[in-house]
């Protein structure tokens, strides 16, 4: 944790292993209606130029419970929108430049839902949990899909396992103590 930063802003609000083991029932439960989800590590890995089947089923399983999906990615367009195309999103907001919270705060007014029913599942702490939560969204953190990252997510990996080891100090969130 960088010196007088804000712990709570890094802290995600339910840690999962994998996107296929997030309970649906859960984000209902508290009111949530449309799931954002990040693209790289997240749902495939950041060097996999293609879908598999699992993510397409994780995506029809989200809509049948009632949910809207969208993707809110970093990356280029070009990837971002193939992607969503072969999974059936209809919507995708990308160079999303997260944390910034615009594209968030975009795909809630297209939605017309507010913070507190909106969740944003992400595996990295420094864009995707720190946005979630600096646009009021309930944060979910997933443990990325490859261990490999590109370089300017290795950087934030760096800063990311600094934040996790004074956390674990701190007995506020532990690695790889997941809530699924
Ligand atoms: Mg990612």
């Amino acid at each position: 944790m960088p010196e007088g930063g804000n712990p709570v802003l890094f802290r995600p609000d339910y840690y999962i292993s994998h996107y296929s083991n997030l309970d649906l029932d859960r984000l209902k439960r508290r009111g949530i209606k449309l799931l954002l989800c990040d693209i790289d590590n997240t749902l495939v890995a950041w060097n996999d130029p293609d879908n598999n089947v699992r993510v397409k089923r994780f995506i029809s399983k989200v809509k049948r419970a009632g949910l809207k999906v969208a993707l809110v990615s970093n990356a280029m367009p070009k990837r971002a929108s193939r992607f969503a195309r072969d999974l059936g999103v209809e919507k995708v907001f990308c160079l999303s430049c997260k944390p910034l919270p615009r594209n968030l705060k975009k795909a809630m007014r297209f939605y017309h839902v507010k913070p507190e029913e909106t969740a944003l599942l992400g595996d990295q702490l420094m864009t995707d949990v720190l946005g979630a939560n600096l646009a009021g969204v309930y944060s979910i953190l997933t443990h990325p899909i490859t261990e490999s990252d590109k370089f300017d997510t290795q950087i934030n990996r760096f800063f990311e396992n600094r934040i996790l080891d004074h956390y674990e100090k701190k007995g506020v969130f532990k690695r790889r103590e997941f809530d699924d």
